[in-house]
């Protein structure tokens, strides 16, 4: 197998922060087994999310210094309007502070009671704003990309024979949106096709419903469209990528992903009606039209982290960092979702901590222990994260106990990818030692931030 190279080199360099196994139990303890609840400084490796957490490259940087803070009308501004009208061809351009602002502007728009929106799946933050108008958001996943061992290129696709059943049954009246998320975050990081993605715009065409892509990893989506769809090999990310904006109306994106910045979103449009009253309402949550809750600065950095974004040397390495993780997590038996992803790999914490029942929190189990062998700190995504409770106060647990290792854009090593491969191991080795936990304290609502545990 050929050997993995980052293909950058460092410039500048940040230290991270060595603790003992001694030092790591403790702070276990004294944040009352919570990973969210202890301070990145004691963290080696941060696995936690791949949101904001890229490195700039140094034309970013050097880019920040072009940065004009004019309030209105600044050449930034302009800089970006032009990178984005080039890769999505959208003719209206708002820049936002990050995605979940843009999402908040469009969905007041259109959302309310009465009306549906639809997607492969909603992120939560924009269900979070659909909800919060009082309209409903539903999700029409393909059904293989709901199996966690079924390996297949698009498990992020649309089921367009459920989502058409869906619009003749409520009506199309009542669905002014659907978004496409690509790629899919809370399904894996799983790519979604060209031809799905067509066949969607198609649908949505026949019934009125304005087609949006929710744009975050769209680099990466169109990166594995090059690598897995026929007659797309030869194209570059960029055509590919355009191929896609054009068969939506609009979007919006959290730049904090692809578009490798710490902070920055947009909201993108074709109709002129509606990006008025866009603009109207960013001037009142965000900002200045040309600015939009950003720092001039920040808009350079977007703009060069856009055209980075597409590299394709870059996202290669990128995908292929994390299938070289997954092929050796599986090759020693440990479950993971397949293929992985493009932003992280999730293990099966139900299945590699078969013993431990899921109101003892399997997942936290396994992301507690790879803290403690490791440093290591990444997320659960199961009971803790998603569990309810019924009229009888027993714990429901959701379909999936799931761990996500979200891999930060250009920040860690091939060789810390090792050394995380190595302590997942190690964990599994010793895997029946493990014991659940239980909840001591919870807040009524996105309790795992929060969350006080001890272990049983
Ligand atoms: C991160 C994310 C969002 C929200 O973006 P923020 O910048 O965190 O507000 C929306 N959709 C998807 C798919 C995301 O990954």
């Amino acid at each position: 197998m050929a050997i993995i190279i980052e293909p950058f080199r460092i410039k500048s360099v940040e230290p991270i922060h060595f603790t003992t196994f001694e030092q790591r139990k403790q702070i276990l303890a004294d944040s009352f087994y919570n990973l969210f609840l202890i301070k990145s400084d004691d963290v080696l490796i941060d696995l936690l999310t791949d949101s904001g957490t890229g490195a700039m490259s140094s034309k970013q940087w050097a880019s920040i210094m072009l940065g004009d803070e004019s309030y209105a009308g600044s050449p930034s501004y302009y800089k970006f309007e032009s990178v984005m009208k080039k890769i999505t061809g959208f003719k209206h351009i708002i820049p936002t502070h990050q995605g979940r602002a843009a999402e908040k502007i469009i969905y007041s728009i259109l959302g309310g009671k009465g009306k549906y929106f639809v997607s492969n799946t909603f992120f939560d933050t924009t269900r979070g704003n659909i909800e919060y108008t009082g309209a409903e958001a539903y999700d029409f996943l393909t059904e293989e990309g709901k199996i966690p061992h079924v390996e297949a290129p698009f498990k992020g696709n649309i089921d367009l024979p459920s989502l058409e059943k869906f619009i003749l049954e409520k009506g199309p009246e009542n669905i002014p949106l659907c978004v496409m998320t690509i790629t899919n975050n809370s399904g894996g990081g799983q790519p979604v096709s060209m031809q799905n993605m067509k066949e969607t715009a198609v649908l949505c065409k026949k019934y009125g419903i304005l087609f949006f892509l929710d744009a975050c990893r769209f680099a990466e989506n169109a990166c594995f469209i090059k690598m897995r769809e026929p007659s797309y090999e030869s194209k570059s990310i960029l055509e590919i990528a355009q191929e896609c904006f054009q068969l939506a109306v609009g979007g919006t994106m959290s730049a904090k992903k692809d578009a490798l910045v710490n902070i920055g979103g947009w909201l993108a449009l074709n109709d002129n009606e509606l990006a008025q009253q866009a603009r109207n309402m960013l001037i009142m949550t965000e900002g200045f039209p040309t600015y939009g809750g950003l720092a001039g600065r920040d808009l350079e950095a977007m703009a060069q982290g856009l055209i980075e974004s597409m590299d394709e040397d870059y996202l290669k390495y990128r995908l292929r960092s994390i299938e070289y993780m997954g092929e050796k997590l599986t090759a020693v038996g440990i479950p993971i979702i397949r293929p992985t992803g493009g932003h992280a790999l999730y293990i099966d914490a139900k299945a590699f901590l078969s013993h431990i029942p899921s109101h003892h929190l399997p997942g936290v189990a396994l992301v507690n222990e790879l803290y403690l062998l490791g440093g290591i700190r990444g997320v659960e995504i199961g009971s803790l994260m998603f569990g309810k409770y019924d009229d009888n106060k027993a714990p429901i647990a959701p379909p999936m106990e799931l761990v996500r290792l979200a891999i930060p854009r250009r920040v860690y090593t091939q060789t810390h990818i090792d050394y995380v491969i190595e302590k997942i191991i190690e964990v599994y080795e010793n895997r029946r030692n493990l014991r659940g936990y239980e909840i001591i304290y919870e807040s009524p609502l996105l309790r795992h931030f929060t969350a006080r545990l001890k272990p049983i």
